[in-house]
């Protein structure tokens, strides 16, 4: 499932490509033909993300919704693009471009009412500039859930996935087992700003990178790190091995759905 990061760079990435300018919309799967017919040749006005949703705004207000789940994949492309094959749910094309969407969990129109919903379901997103960290504090700060698990829900805070989520709490020194009501205010605010700092360079660089100067392989004369989902890292998908810092054998657990990974020897605050 990829992290907040990524479906903020689509967001920027469609902006860019097919903004401010008529789009052909087709649906050669067909499920969301008749949609797609009645917004083809309109305008790409906006988009946005929020978490892991994405949202492509047409004229009227009405909003493409997508959210990509466990399958959902996006491909650009250039001109001319080639004939689609059936598996495509979504496709836009201007005389420069092409994208594709598929296999997602949901692609639907939906009304600026209809998005305004989904936006009030969800927690803030460190990569909103305007959302409030305080929204998802009051509700942290009276849970008796983990602090790992309330990170992956959504409804507390939106677009952190297990990556950024192993990783904030270890840059923090924080047990990922201690609850929500056990974690101080100044902690919270610690990894906000963290977390809003981290995925801005995901967004940037369309990949994960955590670690601090001190800790890169140039650094610390170590290889880098082989993983087909790239980027530098302290403890997630490093079971066994020893952790950056102190040593230790990272561990790993089932938790909210997901292994977490940690270090028992640093994240004991
Ligand atoms: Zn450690």
């Amino acid at each position: 499932m990829p992290e907040g990061h990524t479906i903020h760079r689509l967001a920027a990435d469609h902006r860019e490509r097919f903004g401010g300018r008529p789009v052909r919309v087709s649906s050669p799967q067909g499920k969301f033909a008749d949609s797609a017919a009645l917004l083809d040749g309109s305008v790409l006005e906006t988009t946005e993300a929020h978490g892991k949703h994405l949202f492509l705004g047409f004229p009227g207000e009405e909003w493409i919704h997508i959210h990509l789940g466990l399958f959902g994949k996006v491909a650009f492309g250039d001109a001319p693009a080639p004939p689609p094959t059936d598996t495509v749910r979504l496709r836009l094309v201007n005389p420069e471009g092409y994208v594709d969407l598929r296999g997602p969990t949901t692609c639907a129109l939906v009304t600026d009412a209809e998005k305004r919903a989904i936006h009030d379901r969800l927690g803030p997103d460190p990569l909103r500039a305007a959302d409030d960290p305080d929204k998802a504090w009051r509700r942290i700060s009276k849970s008796r859930t983990t602090i790992a698990a309330l990170l992956m829900d959504q409804k507390v805070i939106a677009g952190v996935g297990n990556v950024y989520r192993a990783e904030v709490l270890f840059r923090h020194g924080i047990d990922p087992y201690r609850t929500g009501k056990d974690l101080a205010r100044r902690e919270w605010d610690a990894i906000w700003s963290d977390l809003a700092a981290l995925m801005r360079e995901g967004v940037r660089l369309n990949r994960i990178d955590t670690v601090r100067p001190e800790h890169t392989p140039e650094a610390m004369g170590r290889p880098p790190r082989v993983d087909d989902h790239g980027g530098e890292v302290y403890v997630y998908r490093r079971t066994h091995q020893p952790c950056l810092v102190c040593g230790d054998e990272i561990r790993t657990a089932g938790l909210a759905a997901r292994n977490l990974f940690w270090c028992p020897g640093c994240q004991t605050r």
